[in-house]
């Protein structure tokens, strides 16, 4: 893309001090849609913050940082960035806000195995506790985690990436994902990664921000939650639904959400393979 490489001018511009050791472009890789897997020859143009360029899938409408950052570079980011979060006002109503959702996942699923993904202060994770779920929670944030493993156990809470957490064969029936979508600099291994953490017969939440929402401001980048590169995907409806599939995953339903903020149900798709082999 001839029009939305990070120049030297651009890095300057910004006063975020981790941007400014923006490799040069020639070492980042050209965008593509990591929802519907379409290269950026063509896309639409959504604006500027921070240095970079904000694209549209044509096809999905799914928004992405252009141009997309390497492993190393957002490595380099992450270790000067590092974002402070405000704990909410009222922990109990988020509690409860919780709850009632963690119940409604309890219907579609028979299995204890809570799973909090980018879980934050950890209220998703004390809510399953207090339903009596088997609850873990990780978050690659250090300060909530901190936080997190004070107010509950910190056998509860991990420092860590749903990659890695999958890694070690940890698996849940309960997958309840606050953040860490939108910030994958790989979203088909996140993915991946999820269908390896969830057990059979499990449940998906799934929330991350709307990039096609009727309430985004009509200046995209003006929206607050765009902030490449801490933020680098702003997913369709279409665009979710598209990545989901094409990792065996069925959304069963998406919530309305007056918040340009997607919260959705997911299953394993079904196939007669898979009924074969549950074993009751
Ligand atoms: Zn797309």
């Amino acid at each position: 893309m001839t029009d939305s490489k990070l120049s030297e001018e651009k890095i300057s511009d910004t006063t975020d001090e981790a941007v400014a050791d923006a490799p040069a472009e020639d070492e980042l890789p050209l965008s593509f849609c990591h929802a519907c897997m379409t290269p950026f020859e063509d896309y639409y143009y959504l604006g500027e913050k921070y240095g970079f360029t904000l694209v549209g899938c044509l096809k999905c409408g799914s928004a992405v940082a252009d141009p997309y950052p390497n492993p190393e570079f957002m490595e380099k980011f992450h270790e000067k960035y590092n974002e402070k979060l405000v704990p909410p006002s009222n922990a109990e109503r988020e509690a409860k806000r919780h709850e009632k959702r963690i119940r409604s996942l309890m219907e579609l699923t028979k299995g204890k195995d809570f799973l909090g993904v980018g879980c934050g202060f950890g209220y998703s994770v004390i809510a399953a506790a207090s339903l009596d779920l088997e609850a873990s929670g990780i978050d690659t944030r250090e300060q909530p985690i901190k936080a997190a493993k004070k107010s509950l156990s910190k056998d509860h809470f991990t420092q860590t990436t749903l990659e890695k957490y999958a890694k070690k064969g940890e698996q849940a029936d309960i997958v309840y994902i606050e953040h860490g979508l939108e910030q994958s600099i790989d979203p088909n291994a996140f993915i991946e990664a999820l269908k390896k953490v969830l057990k059979p017969g499990g449940v998906v939440y799934l929330e991350t921000p709307d990039g096609n929402h009727f309430m985004i401001p009509s200046n995209f980048a003006r929206w607050k939650v765009v902030a490449p590169p801490a933020v680098l995907h702003y997913f369709s409806r279409k665009g979710v639904e598209t990545l989901l599939e094409r990792h065996g995953f069925k959304v069963e339903k998406f919530f309305f959400n007056f918040r340009p903020r997607m919260r959705l149900i997911a299953k394993a798709a079904s196939k007669k393979a898979d009924k074969k082999a549950d074993k009751k």
